[in-house]
């Protein structure tokens, strides 16, 4: 699915040298590359203040332990989506509440949230599925209306471009209170270990999620709140240092490999390709709107789990993300839920197909990967 081989061959230098100076001053926890990597992704992304920590979950969990909710505070997330959001939910003991998504862009439906929200309500973790960002638009409109947080789960999106109504851009991650991400080694911009972040705008926010990250410490050796250790060690702070700079370079590269494989299965009736939304159609050439974390069709009547085998069998990796809603897996069934509210994930469940996407591919690789997929399913 991801070719971090190829990709590493293509750096060498820049991540050795980077993570030799590490080795060389022996500053391995918070040393000067976390800090430069740091004001360098502060930079990147146009926000304020960027907390590095351990990984992407431990980054979701800080984030809504620095809001300061409590148990029994609701918080709404996609049904269709990576456990680790509805995961940190439980383990704060909030009330994680789970909804549909889009059919065409598989996120968070907003029609969904207005009626989930209840005087309870605290907060909407929008996840930026796939690499193309929630309608941010109406979930600021909504957090202003009921007085709650938007948590971006921005896993999947970084260096996506969100483009509102009125024709403004802003970076993924960087619109809601508070936003989280993962340097995961397959994720967009990943390490070579774990690693992740927290991003935000407010000052005072980002003060206290600096303690929390550190313990709850804000003076050494004065506990002032309960807080976790979560940090970027800095050899992986070194190799995110070094990857940073051609962040673009690989999204533009994921853009023009799913550009590839739209052309090779436009217009078939069995493959429906991914939809960009946000005020921004097609995958263009001048904007990120999609940073295509995975490529991912919906196979309608066709029988995708054959395929899937099909696939394995000729050496082409894929992947199913994700095979069963959250709602129904064992750890978050919950009585509330009802089956008739999760119409869109009951079905993407059965049609997703997510196909090879990393910066190394190329021409022969996605002919033969589309061509195979295209056979397979003329021919059964
Ligand atoms: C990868 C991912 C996470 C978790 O990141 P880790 O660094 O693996 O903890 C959380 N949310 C989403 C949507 C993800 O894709």
């Amino acid at each position: 699915m991801v070719d971090l081989k190829g990709q590493y061959a293509q750096i060498k230098q820049e991540v050795n040298d980077s993570i030799q100076e590490v080795l060389e001053t022996t500053a391995f926890v918070n040393g000067p590359k976390v800090h430069e990597f740091q004001k360098n992704l502060e930079t990147y992304l146009g926000v304020k203040h960027v907390i590095p920590c351990a990984n992407g979950t431990d980054a979701l969990q800080i984030a809504m332990m620095g809001l300061g909710l409590k148990p029994g505070d609701e918080v709404i997330t996609a049904d269709f989506t990576f456990a680790a959001t509805v995961e940190v939910i439980a383990l704060l003991n909030l009330t994680p509440v789970l909804v549909d998504v889009n059919p065409d862009d598989f996120n968070i439906d907003i029609e969904a949230v207005k009626k989930a929200i209840t005087p309870k309500t605290k907060a909407i973790v929008p996840v930026h599925l796939f690499g193309q960002c929630a309608n941010m638009e109406a979930l600021m409109a909504l957090a202003e209306e009921h007085n709650l947080y938007i948590i971006e789960d921005n896993a999947q999106g970084i260096g996506a471009k969100y483009t509102n109504s009125k024709g403004e851009k802003a970076m993924s991650g960087t619109i809601g209170h508070v936003a989280s991400t993962s340097f995961f080694p397959s994720k967009n911009l990943g390490c070579y270990g774990d690693g992740g972040a927290i991003f935000t705008n407010d000052d005072d926010l980002a003060h206290i999620i600096r303690g929390v990250v550190n313990h709850g410490m804000y003076e050494r050796y004065h506990h002032d709140v309960v807080g976790v250790n979560s940090r970027l060690d800095s050899i992986q702070a070194a190799v995110l240092n070094a990857k940073l700079p051609h962040l673009d370079t690989y999204n533009n590269a994921r853009k023009k490999a799913a550009r590839a494989y739209n052309k090779a299965f436009a217009g078939h009736s069995k493959i429906i390709t991914p939809k960009t939304v946000n005020n921004c159609e097609g995958i263009c050439d001048t904007c990120d709107c999609h940073v295509f974390h995975q490529y991912t069709l919906k196979i309608v009547d066709a029988d995708r789990d054959a395929l899937v085998k099909h696939l394995n069998e000729n050496q082409i990796p894929c992947g199913v993300y994700y095979p069963i809603p959250l709602h129904r897996q064992k750890a978050y069934v919950d009585s509330r839920y009802n089956e008739a509210d999760f119409t869109v994930t009951n079905q993407l469940v059965k049609e997703v197909l997510s196909l090879p996407m990393h910066t190394e591919l190329d021409q022969e690789q996605i002919d033969f990967i589309t061509k195979t997929v295209i056979d397979f399913i003329d021919n059964n």
